[in-house]
């Protein structure tokens, strides 16, 4: 049976950072699911879906559609949407779109899939209370919400686009009350989840501690 470790937290907690070091440092797969959302909200703007579009339009919307990850690469309908995916207003709709249940239905198989087979680190919003309750590790990772808007300020900047400490710290609240207060999956802390706050940490503490957590 594939282990899975599960880790939650909000957006510029550093949990893409952390989990793909830690899955190198054991050999696991990393699962990206931030960026399968972002994918999906890609796809469903692009076949004009709107936020108040109903449930029905957006099961139909998303029939066929096929998203996959390549390492830091990502895939829809077999075309390279890498760079696209990570604008704030990709990340904006992939907040909307992921508090439809018709989105989350069909991503749930997609995330579990690719534990089959693989040992994997998955991170994401929901993965240690909803899509992997039985993880073999559960974390939850936090930062205060200007050190995550300034590592999302960076990041973006970094990879040449366009955008104000002011838009990242508003981004990253708009996210945080919309992704923790949807009806469906929404981001919360799991029991069993181990609570890091890495604010204060550089990324070496940030790894060393949850490699403290493995069994
Ligand atoms: O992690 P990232 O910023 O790439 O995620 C983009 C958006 O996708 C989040 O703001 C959140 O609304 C949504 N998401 C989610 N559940 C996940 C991963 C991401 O709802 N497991």
């Amino acid at each position: 049976m594939p282990k899975v470790i599960a880790i939650d937290g909000p957006s510029g907690a550093g949990k893409s950072t952390i989990s793909k070091l830690i899955a190198e440092k054991l050999g696991f797969q990393f699962l990206d699911t931030g960026a399968l959302y972002r994918a999906a909200a890609l796809h469903l703007t692009r076949k004009g879906i709107k936020p108040e579009s109903s449930d029905n339009e957006i099961i139909n919307a998303l029939k066929d559609v096929v998203i996959a990850l390549n390492g830091e690469k990502v895939f829809l309908n077999g075309g390279d949407v890498s760079e696209a995916v990570r604008t704030t207003e990709a990340g904006h709709y992939a907040s909307i779109f992921s508090a439809k249940k018709a989105v989350r239905d069909f991503l749930l198989q997609v995330q579990r899939d690719a534990a089959r087979y693989n040992d994997i680190v998955a991170e994401g919003r929901d993965m240690t209370t909803v899509v992997f309750p039985d993880a073999s590790k559960k974390f939850y990772l936090d930062a205060s919400v200007e050190v995550r808007a300034r590592r999302r300020y960076l990041q973006l900047k970094e990879k040449g686009m366009e955008i104000t400490m002011d838009e990242a710290l508003r981004d990253v609240m708009e996210r945080d009350e919309r992704d923790s207060k949807r009806d469906i999956s929404p981001l919360r802390k799991a029991d069993d989840a181990v609570y890091i706050n890495t604010t204060g940490l550089t990324l070496n503490d940030a790894i060393k501690r949850v490699l403290r957590e493995m069994p």
